[in-house]
């Protein structure tokens, strides 16, 4: 391999500078200076990036590829230079050209190829699996258009499109020469055993890589992203007649399929695009997966020793089925075999058991679009039931194709991503086929990586930690426990609280700044973080500030523990009562921050446009993380990872991952509240339960009675009706039926809270007891549970 000698960062930085962008450092704007340092930077990822694909060349390792729809990576210039350990260097080369680093990091777009959690997962496993050293590609689609820009007017949602690419993006590499042909509807003929699909319409997918490098640099892997282009992009003819829009029609359509991400998280619309997405992102990965097996060995039925392919959630199902077309229709392995391999080098990762979140596709649409498919599909169905007489359901049944049945009939393994979320798939959607396969479903509670959201993000803790215990902890989380005897030193413990209150001060001066809100740093900064939905429960937060407001304001005087409350949150833009909830958010904070009887102990914020880079900023600086979905309804949830590990305890249900947060940090140490998973089962059973729990609790009841009256809504009394009435209701989320318990768990809140020491020992006990929920260690254990994959680092 050539061997270059490294350049210092600084040189690096100027070469680019004038030699990539053509400009000299008097002349060079802002994007220039961040274009040129991403350059320096990705220059020895690219390093790394080489030696890596050499190494799991040579070896003929074993590869995992990570199918998903959403990829919610964020920025990705600061994540270089923490991986590689360039701050201090970076900082001090752009000082010298009077540049500020915290400026040119800023200027990097976001990029929201994803929704939420489901997104951002994967973005987290692709960093492990580069720290890890495990070869690894993620396959996903180039998104033109990202998650929507959220804005308030009036304190309702607007919706903005989102342009990543309209700035210069410095990390991807376009392989104009890795091109896949994607066929679409059409028809299916039979010669004898030979079954061909002749689609009738077809796009180009092309690849588009992007270098994920590991911790220290010691590994780096591939995100490649899947654009759509036309075959023939221009219609010279149709031009020559002088009809310009006809010409440029064939590139319009196909740039289409790779336009815009669905920024829905929670329900599936059946949407023919979104179909077109799916197959579009899974046939392109499976061609590139089969080429490079060809090149390297060759033998189809060794599939599964070479490659393992994971699912991320239904989105890519259709890989089953595309697996067997190949083997089957296009490689003449027969049926059964083809099905076998293909279910051995599958696997499939549940995230939901909303109902009205699992995926299925109408049958007409489906066999118009993929007619072979939709025979194997059958065939499957058929195979199945065959090898198993007692099973009762189909995947088949409805006129719908259900893509939970199919990816779990086609998957050697199927998991949850939290103890109870898995223990609860045994029982519900999956209960049948579990009973057919006991050993197919296993647990791998989600984790976070602590580069970004720990080492990057909280710069002032990560600091204090290596301080005490070194740097072993970043990517070996679990010695964060060696920090639990320094709690017991009240010097420590100081520091630690000077950490979160430095932290709180920093995010103060950003909301004034960014956002002309002016907060008090001694309060409790209580932030609920999240997308909106009913089942995350925002409205309750919202009922029980509410309810505090008016209790505040019946004895001014008291001795209250001032509080404020953050929000920030995406709606998706067709879900109009979670849309209602971020108004009501907003009306209510209108009034309230404006009361001069209680805004100095109670104010209310909802920061606009949720995304990564905000939560970086956030999360850092919570003293209190609320996590108070409808047990049973969240799979996991990773947000409460991130603010566990920032020291700030839960307050929440007995839900997803926070079972197990709540066991690791300690039960003293976490604020627990509300109905479990099975007492909500029954709750949902008793008559009237919401008018119930109203009559039970007046401080509900009034609280509900002020949004009624239109206390928040003046000229439009009845805006919030369809909230009230739905609570008042049915109330499916049991907002109604959880409120009194979550009063009771505030109250402890305020008053832990006035223990200053006490709170900093809390906070503490959950940084030093959150090593667990590292990606590394979910990474490892799909590894070794799944995939049957090694490191080459270890
Ligand atoms: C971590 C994260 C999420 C997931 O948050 P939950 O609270 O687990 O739903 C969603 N969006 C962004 C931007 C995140 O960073």
């Amino acid at each position: 391999m050539l061997q270059l000698s490294t350049p210092s960062l600084r040189d690096s930085i100027l070469r680019h500078l004038t030699y990539s962008f053509g400009k000299d450092p008097e002349h060079a704007i802002l994007e220039d200076w961040r274009m040129a340092l991403s350059y320096a930077v990705r220059d020895r990822i690219v390093d790394a990036w080489f030696k890596a694909t050499h190494q799991t060349y040579e070896t003929g390792a074993k590869r995992v590829y990570y199918l998903s729809m959403e990829f919610l990576i964020g920025r990705l210039l600061e994540d270089g230079i923490v991986n590689l350990e360039l701050v201090e260097e970076a900082k001090s080369a752009l000082a010298e050209f009077s540049k500020d680093y915290n400026d040119v990091l800023a200027d990097e777009p976001d990029a929201a190829l994803g929704n939420g959690g489901l997104g951002r997962l994967a973005a987290c496993f692709l960093e492990s699996l580069s720290t890890i050293g495990c070869p690894a590609h993620g396959y996903g689609i180039r998104y033109e258009h990202g998650l929507f820009r959220q804005s308030f007017v009036g304190g309702r949602q607007v919706e903005q499109p989102e342009l990543w690419l309209g700035q210069r993006h410095a990390w991807e590499f376009e392989r104009p020469e890795v091109r896949y042909r994607i066929g679409f509807g059409g028809h299916v003929t039979n010669h004898g055993e030979t079954v061909r699909w002749h689609p009738a319409e077809e796009v180009e997918a092309e690849a588009f890589d992007t270098p994920v490098v590991g911790w220290k640099g010691r590994w780096a892997n591939t995100l490649r992203l899947w654009s759509g282009r036309a075959i023939h992009p221009f219609d010279l003819a149709a031009f020559n007649h002088g009809d310009y829009a006809a010409a440029a029609a064939p590139e319009a359509l196909a740039r289409t399929i790779s336009r815009v991400l669905y920024p829905d998280d929670t329900t599936e619309q059946g949407k023919e695009l979104r179909l077109k997405q799916e197959y579009f992102l899974t046939g392109a990965a499976l061609r590139d997966i089969l080429r490079r097996f060809n090149n390297q060995f060759g033998d189809l039925r060794k599939l599964p020793s070479k490659v393992a392919i994971q699912l991320n959630d239904t989105h890519p199902a259709i890989a089953g089925p595309e697996l067997i077309r190949i083997l089957h229709d296009e490689r003449g392995i027969p049926f059964d075999e083809s099905m076998d391999i293909a279910r051995n080098t599958l696997s499939y990762t549940n995230h939901t058991l909303l109902p009205e979140a699992l995926e299925s596709w109408g049958e007409a649409l489906f066999g118009r679009l993929l007619p072979r498919h939709i025979q194997i599909i059958d065939q499957i169905d058929n195979e199945h039931a065959n090898r198993n007489p007692s099973r009762t359901q189909s995947m088949r049944a409805d006129h719908q194709v259900k893509m939970g049945q199919l990816s779990f009939v086609m998957a050697h393994k199927v998991n949850g991503v939290s103890a109870l979320h898995t223990e609860l798939m045994k029982t519900t959607v999956f209960e049948e086929l579990h009973n057919l396969h006991p050993d197919r479903i296993v647990n791998q509670t989600n984790g976070v990586t602590p580069r970004r959201w720990l080492l990057a993000c909280n710069p002032r803790l990560a600091g204090l930690i290596t301080e005490s215990i070194g740097e072993v902890w970043v990517d070996d989380l679990e010695q964060l426990e060696k920090l639990e005897p320094y709690i017991e030193d009240a010097g420590w413990l100081d520091r630690y609280g000077k950490v979160k209150r430095d932290n709180k001060v920093e995010l103060s001066n950003w909301m004034g700044q960014a956002h002309g809100f002016h907060v008090d740093p001694d309060m409790i900064f209580d932030v609920q973080i999240k997308r909106l939905h009913e089942y995350k429960r925002q409205h309750l937060n919202i009922l029980e500030t509410i309810a505090h407001w008016l209790e505040i304001r019946d004895n001014p005087d008291a001795d209250w523990t001032p509080r404020l409350k953050l929000f920030a949150g995406k709606a998706a833009p067709g879900y109009f009562f979670a849309k209602d909830i971020i108004r009501l958010i907003n009306d209510a904070a209108a009034v309230i921050n404006a009361d001069p009887l209680t805004n100095k102990y109670l104010k209310i914020a909802f920061l606009p446009n949720y995304n990564v880079t905000l939560a970086e900023r956030l999360v850092p600086a919570a003293d209190l993380s609320e996590q108070i979905s409808t047990a049973g309804k969240e799979a996991s949830g990773t947000g409460n990872m991130k603010f566990a590990l920032n020291g700030a305890p839960t307050v929440g249900t007995l839900d997803g991952a926070n079972v197990e947060i709540r066991d690791h940090v300690g039960a003293e140490n976490f604020f627990l509240f509300g109905m479990t998973a099975e007492e909500v089962m029954e709750r949902r059973m008793v008559e009237s339960h919401a008018q119930k729990a109203i009559a039970a609790d007046p401080r509900l009841a009034r609280a509900l009675e002020v949004i009624r009256e239109g206390r928040f809504s003046p000229a439009e009394p009845e805006r919030y009706h369809n909230i009230t009435g739905n609570l008042e209701g049915a109330d499916y989320f049991l907002v109604c039926s959880d409120f009194s318990d979550y009063w009771r768990a505030q109250r402890e809140v305020d008053a832990a809270f006035k223990d200053q020491q006490g709170w900093a020992r809390m906070a503490a006990f959950n940084t030093a007891r959150s090593g667990w929920f590292s990606s590394d260690r979910t990474i490892r254990g799909y590894m070794k549970d799944i995939w049957d994959a090694k490191s080459l680092l270890d």
